[in-house]
């Protein structure tokens, strides 16, 4: 099962991510994560995806679609993975779909988590992540809204969307979702 998690940032698609990865034992791959372990290594191309990360701004496609894709061809992706933060704007949901046309592989479903805008502010001020300041928080916000909220229209008509709702405990939603996903499946 290939999914795709939508979502503004604090939906909870981390948190519900790792919880589906569990359930069916298919992988949970998060660009942000993945970007944040590349910085951590302080090579060149991680110095420069931290300028980005630090400002709440989107990494470029370039860096980000490579990696992505370098995770999906692994063998542990070959019973389906879970997508979490990816793809960001129309053209890496291009990216994606021809990357995963050349593995015969395409997405089964989008879940896009529905959260009022309060509930967001509010999980992402006690996250305490280091981009995770007020600046940064209603940066990320807006770009969502320009750049990544016209996904759920392309997922929309390719009709592969599901939207559920992301406001309730971890548990609640998850069973949210699972009770979607069989009614789909
Ligand atoms: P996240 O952990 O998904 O909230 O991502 C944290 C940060 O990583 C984002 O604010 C972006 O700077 C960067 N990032 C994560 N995924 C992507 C992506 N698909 N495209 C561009 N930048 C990304």
């Amino acid at each position: 099962m290939r999914l795709i998690l939508l979502g503004t940032p604090g939906a909870g698609k981390g948190e519900q991510a790792t919880r589906l990865s569990k359930r069916f034992g298919i992988p949970h791959i998060s660009t942000g994560e993945l970007l944040r372990r590349e910085m951590e290594e302080r090579t060149p191309v991680g110095r420069r995806i931290a300028e980005f990360v630090n400002q709440g701004e989107l990494v470029s496609d370039e860096i980000t679609q490579a990696i992505l894709e370098d995770r999906v061809r692994r063998e542990d992706c070959a019973a389906g993975f879970i997508l979490d933060g990816f793809p960001r704007n129309l053209r890496q949901a291009d990216f994606l779909k021809e990357a995963l046309h050349r593995m015969n592989a395409p997405v089964d479903v989008v879940l896009n988590i529905e959260v009022p805008d309060s509930t967001v502010i509010d999980r992402l001020i006690n996250r305490h992540r280091q981009d995770d300041t007020p600046e940064t928080i209603r940066h990320r916000l807006r770009i969502y809204r320009k750049v990544t909220a016209p996904l759920i229209d392309y997922y929309d008509r390719a009709d592969i969307l599901t939207r559920i709702d992301g406001d309730g405990s971890p548990e609640e939603v998850t069973q949210r979702i699972l009770t979607s996903l069989a009614r789909t499946a």
